[in-house]
């Protein structure tokens, strides 16, 4: 899972925490030493552990509770808030995609043209990639993929020359984005270097983006610094989020470079990118899953009002069985689950040998509802209250009475977990030490 080593490392300090009513500067001193263990550990560059658990210990001290702390500055170094694309003011806007071999780049083209599409924008992918003529045909094959209009010069032409052809091109075509793709080596050399700033001095870009693996950890932070420093970027693109990366490169790429992660890649189907949520990732981080890309996945699937019902009802503790069954189902037709019950609290650690389970509880769970009065569906304390009404619905759904005292504990322990995460999210603090 996603962090979970990191999660599991902050999960003890807070543990070492439970009791003490304020935090004094003896109290404190384990509970940060396993923060920094856990962040070196996730492969957080040094320098920026070493601000980070001075930055918590220097507000801790006095204050009741760590955890929030945790959070804000986790927020912060994540470069606070979302940053967003630029887009040119007239013509079309010009997005460089550098990076090394592997990393995801060409994915990252058809992806976020993908991506652009959905905001109702048209774009163009040029394929830039001379030294690989196998680069070329799976730009081709991505582009018809998420049908975007792909521009090939073949791999006798000079990239530089690709680009001035390609954006004339897009020009003529009234192509709102272009999408350069470039050439990745194993490992940076000057001629990678000069070729990127040729096509960057003939495009003149609005963003410059250097796609980056999660799974290098730190050494993404240190590629984008010298990417940066070198032919000058916007930011970054960070890719295999949804492996089992620790998390360093998230944490480390805004402290150590300067320059903000804009999108990840958290797949590899053409769906999977997404804005870069500092505030999401430390709750996730933390361990409190994230409902609100969960709600937006269900967005994608649902009624519009449905959607925005279901958020309501979240945010006002009043999430029933009939709420449930439109989440569930929703759940199930986003496809990936791995991922989509990673976002929802509690369900974190789930891992992929236990995906086919989950489908099968799924189905369990929608068995039970289905055979539940409307009045019980709307308020799920008449089941909880009544034995009765429970064994009721085991005979009539054909399972046990226990399976069914499951199910409602579940929902309400969701009602208390989405109510505490929305605190969370709409800026409160935490009430209480984390046990
Ligand atoms: P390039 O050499 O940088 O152009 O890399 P590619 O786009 O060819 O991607 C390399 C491999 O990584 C391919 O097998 C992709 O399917 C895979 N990949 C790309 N992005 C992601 C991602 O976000 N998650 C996962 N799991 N795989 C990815």
């Amino acid at each position: 899972e996603m962090f979970g080593q990191l999660t599991s490392g902050l999960e003890s300090a807070w543990s070492k925490l439970k009791g003490e009513e304020v935090l004094t500067k003896e109290n404190i001193a384990e509970p940060m030493r396993d923060i920094r263990r856990a962040l070196l550990e996730a492969d957080v560059s040094l320098p920026v552990v070493r601000r980070f658990v001075q930055a918590v210990s220097d507000q801790a001290v006095g204050v009741g509770v760590i955890r929030g702390i945790v959070n804000d500055e986790l927020v912060k170094l994540m470069g606070g808030e979302v940053s967003e694309l630029t887009f040119a003011k007239s013509g079309p806007t010009v997005i460089l995609l550098a990076g090394l071999q592997g990393v995801g780049k060409t994915t990252v083209c058809a992806k976020l043209a993908n991506y652009l599409k959905k905001q109702g924008k048209t774009s163009m992918l040029v394929a830039g990639d001379v030294y690989r003529p196998a680069a070329i045909d799976q730009l081709v094959i991505l582009g018809e993929q998420v049908k975007v209009p792909v521009y090939t010069a073949g791999t006798d032409t000079k990239p530089s020359e690709i680009a001035r052809q390609g954006l004339a091109e897009a020009k003529k075509k009234n192509i709102d984005v272009v999408i350069m793709d470039t050439a990745g080596r194993l490992q940076i050399d000057k001629g990678m270097m000069d070729e990127l700033k040729e096509v960057k001095r003939v495009l003149n870009p609005t963003e410059v983006l250097l796609v980056v693996d999660a799974m290098t950890g730190q050494e993404a932070a240190a590629l984008v610094t010298t990417f940066n420093v070198e032919i000058g970027i916007t930011g970054a693109i960070l890719t295999k989020l949804d492996g089992d990366s620790r998390g360093g490169a998230a944490l480390s790429v805004k402290e150590v470079s300067g320059k903000p992660i804009k999108l990840v890649g958290r797949g590899e189907r053409m769906e999977d990118l997404e804005p870069f949520y500092p505030d999401r990732m430390a709750g996730r981080i933390l361990g409190m899953g994230d409902v609100l890309s969960f709600v937006e996945k269900a967005q994608e699937v649902m009624k519009q009002e449905d959607a925005e019902d279901l958020q309501k009802k979240i945010m006002s503790a009043k999430f029933d069985f009939n709420d449930f069954l439109k989440q569930t189902r929703a759940v199930a037709r986003m496809g990936s689950m791995t991922r989509v019950l990673g976002m929802i609290p509690g369900m974190g650690k789930v891992t992929p040998a236990q995906i086919r389970e989950a489908e099968k509880s799924l189905k369990i769970m929608e068995a039970m509802i289905e055979v539940m009065t409307p009045e019980e569906k709307e308020k799920p304390e008449l089941l909880a209250e009544s034995s009765t009404r429970r064994k009721r619905v085991a005979q009539e759904s054909g399972k046990t009475e226990q399976q069914v005292s499951q199910l409602v504990a579940q929902l309400f322990q969701m009602r208390v977990r989405m109510k505490n995460l929305m605190g969370v999210m709409e800026g409160g603090s935490i009430p209480a030490l984390n046990n």
